[in-house]
């Protein structure tokens, strides 16, 4: 037999990497195991990033994040079953901030599925990812991975992104078919997220309401900061003269200190405003959903928006002015609207405002600077920010309750896409997926803020940042517990439902894995160490002993905590 005349083959396995590298997706995020274990070597071996996580939640994480950061949907891979599920909480949180990534699993076999035989990790995964994503796709025939891979990233990244699941069931990896077709049957998607250009008439609606205004205001959502459109973002803000706040997730696009930025007197600006123009904000729960006494008197207010997705329109209140498309096109069609005739806004306001900033700032500088042992919230934020203020391009993560509210306040940002957060739906666990990702993303130092609650959802990957020697510090603000460190158990029994194990050395758990740690008990200490970690690269975990009676519950949101009318005896 004339060996050299059989056609090559390819297979499932190599056509998923074969699609996604063709694609210039270069990065996988996963836990390995059946039925994809073998995905992940091949992928390592054809040159892709592969990192494994200890839980599938925290790959899903990072590569939502890596979607946010890239603008290319970040990749998880998968197990079935469990392993899926793991990843599904990832993914419905990805679409739900617009963060764009695909999830892909293995899963079992359709026919012992479909007919509820009982499989080794038997679920019908389709069905169950697809109300909590944009798109769900299954491929049964390895010919038809070029398309379904093409599909999935078109799905992720256009219009609002989101989160997209591609399942493979086990068979599809060692279907084998002929090299030169399986190369043929590859789609490199053009223009995965067109341009969406705005309607003329809706940006000349716009700027007449813009004009009108005597108190407008802008407001950044992350959906500006994912744009990377920050040239015009820029200058939409420097151009027109309106103040602005920036969402969490928006803070940086211009940097925090900007004499236009509002966000010291938020407060005062939401209520006072007249006109609103929101760019890539959602007027949800963050926002007080547009309504209320954070937005002063009822009727007071009229809305811009600017959004990709139409449905966004009205979703709270009624939008005076819908610009409907991409922030970039949105952003540079007002723009060239406002040349010519463009008046700023009085001096009466951005005067009023510029007063309130300096008070309310002047109160916080003093909190800033205590010294104090154990130290409070304040005094050791007061440390970060300066650091991120000598280190502008290091990326911040940051979740917890009082170490969230409070540090997204206190530490400036001063370049987009700095700062990563618990997002639209202020979930804890996103810290050590989302550091992780941040780190091999950009090659940037990455510093996690994480309340010690917080932490611990995630904690396991530590290992998974010093096995990759990924430049991470993390701090854990370490005040005992949620909330605070103080909850007893009225009948004695047990500690307080609230509270962790006292004194806790989380830095250990850091040394354990080869990792630096480091017990940090003053704002100095503190500081000493997050530099020197930011210095050598090396990961890093300071455990911050903050005051146990430090914090208030549920932070900044202690009003959604529903508290009991009856008084039991
Ligand atoms: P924040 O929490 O910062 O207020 P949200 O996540 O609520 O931000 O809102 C982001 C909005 O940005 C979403 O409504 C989303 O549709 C929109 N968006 C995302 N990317 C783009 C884009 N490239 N152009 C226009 N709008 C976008
Ligand atoms: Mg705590």
């Amino acid at each position: 037999v004339d060996v050299s005349a059989e056609p090559e083959l390819t297979d499932g396995f190599h056509l998923v990497i074969d699609a996604l590298k063709l694609n210039d997706i270069h990065t996988i995020y996963g836990v390995p195991g059946i039925p994809i274990t073998d995905l992940g070597r091949l992928a390592q071996a054809a040159g892709m990033r592969v990192i494994s996580f200890r839980h599938e939640q925290h790959a899903g994480n990072a590569a939502a994040i890596a979607g946010f950061l890239t603008k290319k949907p970040g990749i998880c891979l998968t197990v079935s079953a469990p392993g899926f599920l793991n990843g599904l909480t990832a993914l419905a949180n990805a679409t739900t901030n617009c963060f764009p990534m695909i999830l892909i699993s293995g899963s079992s076999e359709r026919e012992i599925v479909d007919l509820q035989q009982g499989d080794y990790e038997e679920m019908d995964q389709l069905a169950i990812a697809k109300p909590l994503c944009k798109a769900a796709f299954r491929v049964l025939h390895a010919a038809d991975i070029g398309i379904a891979v093409a599909r999935a990233i078109r799905a992720a990244v256009s219009g609002r992104p989101g989160g997209v699941y591609l399942d493979l069931p086990a068979k599809l990896f060692s279907q084998v078919m002929e090299a030169e077709a399986g190369a043929k049957s590859l789609v490199k998607v053009i223009d995965a997220a067109p341009a969406q250009l705005p309607a003329p008439s809706a940006i000349k609606r716009a700027l007449d309401v813009l004009k009108s205004a005597k108190r407008p205001l802008i407001v950044l959502g992350k959906g500006a900061a994912y744009a990377q459109a920050d040239d015009e973002v820029r200058a939409l803000v420097e151009t027109s003269g309106i103040p602005y706040v920036p969402m969490s997730m928006a803070k940086g696009l211009l940097p925090d200190t900007h004499p236009q930025s509002a966000g010291a007197a938020r407060s005062l600006v939401l209520k006072e405003a007249d006109v609103v123009l929101l760019v890539g904000a959602r007027l949800n729960w963050l926002l007080s959903h547009g309504k209320g006494k954070t937005w002063g008197a009822p009727g007071s207010k009229k809305f811009i928006q600017i959004d990709i997705e139409p449905k966004e329109m009205d979703s709270n209140v009624e939008i005076v002015a819908p610009i409907v498309g991409d922030i970039g096109s949105c952003v540079s069609a007002l723009l060239d609207g406002m040349k010519g005739d463009w008046q700023a806004p009085p001096t009466s306001w951005t005067d009023a405002i510029s007063a309130k900033k300096e008070e309310n700032l002047g109160k916080m500088a003093s909190k800033l600077r205590k010294n104090s042992t154990p130290m409070d919230f304040h005094g050791a934020l007061g440390a970060l920010k300066t650091i991120i203020a000598e280190r502008p391009d290091a990326i911040l993560v940051n979740e917890g309750a009082n170490t969230l509210d409070l540090a997204r306040g206190i530490i400036d940002m001063y370049q987009p896409r700095k700062r990563l957060d618990v997002g639209t739906w202020g979930i804890m666990g996103i810290g050590m997926g989302f550091a992780i990702a941040a780190a091999v993303e950009t090659g940037k130092p990455v510093l996690a803020v994480e309340g010690d609650s917080a932490f611990g959802f995630s904690g396991m990957e530590v290992e998974t940042i010093c096995r990759y020697n990924l430049p991470v510090c993390i701090v854990v603000f370490n005040n005992n517990g949620i909330y605070r460190g103080t909850d007893t158990d009225p009948t004695g029994r047990d500690p307080g439902t609230t509270v962790f194990v006292r004194d806790s050395r989380y830095d250990k758990m850091m040394e354990a894995f080869g990792g630096v740690g480091v017990n940090a008990t003053t704002p100095d200490e503190l500081s000493q160490a997050v530099n020197a970690a930011m210095d050598s690269g090396r990961p890093t975990l300071i455990n911050a002993v903050i005051d146990p009676q430090a914090g208030t519950e549920s932070g900044n949101i202690g009003s959604l905590n529903p508290q009991s009318a009856v008084k039991k005896k």
